[in-house]
């Protein structure tokens, strides 16, 4: 029976989608194993003109495939351009691999010693519905240029823009089993990549439950995996900095995508001797934020993705004070305003990923207490210090136990540098110079040279 696929932000039916069945999954894994042997044989250079084209087809189809995420995902417009401009900026950066993949030779004694990074083979790359678009480019676009094939599944409730660009893919003149899009079940076509042996790799993203899951399936095999899983990263204001100016800035820091980011900074930790002035500076921003149809260009936060999110994070607000919230619609959609909290150090709020427009502040003493609180965490994904002292920016960046800090801003993604988590929001990186090495075992190789 084909899934019906809803817009959040009229709760209506768009569209519905065909899933693929167990059958049909093992079926596109068979065609991308029997693609692989060409694919890797394909000239770096001829791989990298694909790669090219590839990300020209996304380019030129920006403004469907942002309208298509808006209607499907309820990302703002703007966001959802920058999404698929995301898309075509990875493919663009990892067309430059193929040709730079080099690998080593190595001084030993009686001969030569080379290395080659092999190919895996088949790569199965498994996607949350939050970011469907980047997310699945920084897991296929490195693991096709390093000359594997990619089965990608993209969330159940999200497959549009991933069906768009399996044809876009085909278009450019990727063969034919290259890159294959499965929309469907993750307990079917997610789970099949974890259990079929000619996947060789899985990328995951989505929650850490499901990663631990899919990390204990994987080891039956020694499979390679990637994880970039949940986070519940921390903002800390010292308070030698232009406080208007971070105040103004937290709202965006947390909010984007109505807070369904996995690098939120939906923790702010402030210093006591600033914390209910960044509060009075803080509300002004949370009540003027513009929610609403997020095809409105002037629209900065659209809906939560389904009823079940907005009734999960509605959860959390009811168990903890509210220090104030913003404006959200009425009616139909699954809409949820922005919203402030003051959680004890113990709260759940404080705790656990809430995947929401939901801020908790509270205040630390001194930089070891904002360590101290920072680090309070099972996940370690992301976070921002704002302070105007350069010392104390770098001791503290170096004490949080987090992937991806940024100093005086809350930029965490760039495709040319390493993106991933410590603890449990993750394993291995994405993105960067390095991210071929993930696609790729090294093979060591002596020559003898005879004496
Ligand atoms: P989820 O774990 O429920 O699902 C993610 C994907 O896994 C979906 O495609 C789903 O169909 C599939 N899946 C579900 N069960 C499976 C199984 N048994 N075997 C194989 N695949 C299965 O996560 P979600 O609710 O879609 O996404 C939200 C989560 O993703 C949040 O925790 C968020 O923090 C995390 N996330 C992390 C990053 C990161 O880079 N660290 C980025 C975005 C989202």
């Amino acid at each position: 029976m084909n899934t019906p696929i809803l817009n959040p932000a009229t709760g209506e039916v768009l569209t519905a989608v065909e899933p693929v069945s167990r059958v049909g999954t093992d079926a596109a894994i068979a065609a991308a194993a029997a693609a692989f042997e060409s694919w890797r044989n394909t000239a770096a250079s001829d791989r990298a003109l694909l790669l090219r084209r590839f990300a020209a087809a996304v380019d030129a189809d920006t403004e469907n495939l942002a309208a298509l995420e808006v209607a499907n995902a309820g990302h703002t417009i703007s966001s959802a351009r920058w999404e698929a401009g995301n898309v075509r900026d990875v493919l663009a950066y990892f067309a430059g691999a193929p040709e730079r993949h080099t690998g080593a030779q190595i001084p030993v004694a009686g001969g030569i010693d080379i290395t080659f990074h092999e190919p895996l083979g088949v790569v199965g790359v498994i996607v949350p519905w939050n970011f469907p678009m980047p997310i699945a480019a920084w897991g296929f676009a490195p693991a096709l240029a390093a000359g594997n094939t990619v089965v990608l599944k993209p969330a159940e409730l999200t497959p549009l823009t991933a069906l768009r660009l399996g044809e876009l893919a085909l278009e450019a003149g990727i063969p034919e089993g290259v890159f294959q899009v499965l929309p469907g079940k993750g307990s079917v076509i997610g789970a099949r990549f974890v259990t079929h042996p000619a996947v060789r790799k899985v990328v995951f993203t989505g929650s850490t439950e499901v990663g631990r899951q899919i990390m204990a399936g994987c080891s039956e095999q020694i499979k390679r995996l990637t994880l970039e899983l949940g986070g519940k990263s921390a903002n800390i204001v010292f308070d030698d900095v232009d406080l208007p100016a971070v105040a103004a800035a937290a709202p965006a820091g947390a909010f984007d995508n109505a807070g369904q980011d996995c690098c939120a900074r939906s923790r702010v930790l402030v210093q006591a001797t600033v914390f209910d002035r960044f509060l009075e500076l803080l509300e002004p921003g949370i009540s003027a934020l513009e929610v609403g149809d997020p095809a409105q260009e002037s629209t900065r936060m659209g809906p939560l993705i389904s009823a079940a999110q907005r009734d999960r994070v509605a959860g959390f607000v009811q168990e903890t004070e509210v220090a104030f919230r913003g404006k959200a619609p009425d009616g139909p959609g699954f809409w949820f305003p922005p919203t402030v909290l003051i959680p004890q150090r113990d709260s759940r709020a404080l705790r656990e990923e809430i995947f929401g427009p939901v801020l908790a502040v509270v205040p630390f003493r001194d930089e070891a207490d904002a360590v101290r609180l920072a680090n309070d965490s099972a996940y370690g994904l992301s976070g921002s210090i704002w302070t105007s002292d350069i010392g104390r920016a770098l001791r503290v960046a170096r004490g949080v136990e987090a992937g991806n800090l940024s100093v005086n801003s809350h930029s965490s993604v760039r495709y040319a540098t390493p993106f991933g988590g410590f603890k449990q929001s993750g394993l291995g990186r994405e993105l960067g110079p390095d991210a071929l090495d993930a696609f790729t075992e090294t093979k060591n190789v002596f020559i003898s040279t005879g004496r």
